[in-house]
């Protein structure tokens, strides 16, 4: 629903913001589904496993034990020490117990850090493509995104000059994502350092790093996070991870960070008069996925790798379509430049990475999500975490569908 057509009036700081694009795409593939169409849906953003057993039980163990209660605001000290215990094992980082926070989700965790930092017109660099939710997080706490658009040629990476070229006197915050969604694009360590020396020459800029997808990468990618590279960066760096992708735990809703305790304790502020502590019962079940075995991550991995290349070569086949191969996360997304200005069976042009979806539902039953969405036209994304089989029809169908396009030079 729009907000702006009610009798309601909304308030300035949300009234500019859309309804998310990806949701209005699922609700429609819903609606072709509930009217008998097979539509296979490539547009969640989360993992399509269950959560470990271990995990469950932690959390049915908490409720047996009478863990039903109000838990210190950000995080219990139990589930602190888990944290902390996780940034040092994984990561290399040693953070004090001020030095961490927990939340109801990665999303909460970013929109307490934006409300506890920003002014009015401070600036946050988002390179883009980007999470939909990056800009509208940084609107609603008063800040400008300042999109640095990123293509292909560099993997879809901010290189150090794009960085110099963006920064601001206002500049507040660079916020990175590694493995990307929605490219699944991941920096290695070389290409972190140089970003580094750029934030040296500008020290009031933050780092902001969300490290959701740290355990989905592929070909023996080796995983580094800023703040552990750098003693200057770790001090003004808030590193962002969450328990939803890793433990195929999205409906749990439990985010964590560390960072400066300064920021850590403005950000419970924020979050002391929003939704208090996070879930006692999931706080349990976190401090299982945290403390428990670990083994399964790699084993998911390679589903996902397996998924990942499946879907790499199918896209690279379409004429038209072309995708580099991503280093994590599970998405694709492909350029369908190629096809643009290409004319439908029906008679229509496509124009924009919008047409192209937008066609690919309503004739193919397959939903994908326009690049535009995250900030860069002219691609779309695919989420992989669905079965292969599914995978193989839903490639069938896009490269059938494509087949039946008439090009600019054939008409
Ligand atoms: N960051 C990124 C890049 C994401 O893709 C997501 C989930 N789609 C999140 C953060 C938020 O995760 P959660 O709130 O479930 O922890």
């Amino acid at each position: 629903m729009d907000i702006r057509t009610s009798m309601f009036r909304p308030a300035k700081r949300i009234e500019d913001l859309g309804v998310s694009e990806i949701l209005a795409i699922t609700a429609r593939a819903n609606e072709l589904r509930r009217a008998g169409r097979p539509v296979i849906i490539l547009g969640a953003g989360e993992p399509d496993f269950d959560t470990p057993d271990h995990i469950k039980e932690a959390a049915i163990a908490a409720i047996g034990r009478g863990e039903t209660k109000y838990t210190a605001l950000d995080g219990s000290p139990e589930l602190k020490r888990a944290i902390r215990d996780k940034f040092q094992r994984e990561n290399g980082l040693e953070f004090g117990a001020d030095e961490v926070t927990a939340a109801a989700g990665a999303k909460q965790i970013l929109y307490n850090a934006m409300m506890a930092s920003l002014n009015d017109g401070d600036e946050v660099i988002v390179p883009t493509p980007c999470w939909t939710s990056y800009f509208d997080i940084i609107r609603i706490a008063g800040g400008v995104p300042v999109p640095v658009a990123c293509d292909d040629s560099t993997g879809f990476r901010l290189t150090a000059e794009a960085l110099e070229a963006a920064i601001t006197p206002k500049t507040r915050w660079l916020m990175l994502n590694s493995p990307s969604n929605p490219t699944g694009s991941a920096y290695h360590e070389a290409d972190y350092r140089k970003l580094i020396d750029v934030l040296h020459r500008h020290p009031q800029v933050w780092l902001m790093v969300d490290d959701m997808y740290e355990h989905i990468v592929y070909d023996g990618f080796r995983f580094v996070t800023p703040a552990a590279l750098d003693v200057a960066i770790r001090d003004r760096c808030l590193t962002v991870n969450g328990v939803s992708k890793a433990y195929a735990m999205t409906g749990w809703r439990l985010g964590y960070a560390g960072g400066p305790a300064g920021l850590i304790a403005a950000m419970a502020v924020v979050q002391s008069q929003s939704t208090s502590c996070p879930s006692s019962v999931t706080q349990a079940a976190a401090i299982a996925a945290l403390d428990g075995p670990q083994g399964f991550l790699a084993d998911r991995a390679a589903s996902f790798a397996a998924r990942r290349n499946l879907v790499v070569e199918g896209l690279n086949a379409i004429d038209g379509i072309t995708c580099r191969t991503p280093e994590g996360a599970f998405y694709t997304f492909a350029s369908c430049e190629g096809l643009l200005g290409c004319v439908t069976p029906q008679g229509a042009r496509l124009d924009s990475d919008r047409d192209f979806c937008a066609w690919l539902l309503e004739v193919a039953d397959v939903a994908v999500v326009p690049g535009a969405c995250f900030g860069l036209p002219g691609y779309f994304r695919i989420s992989y975490a669905t079965s292969q089989a599914e995978l193989s029809q839903a490639l069938a169908r896009i490269a059938k569908a494509c087949g039946m396009l008439q090009h600019r030079s054939d008409a």
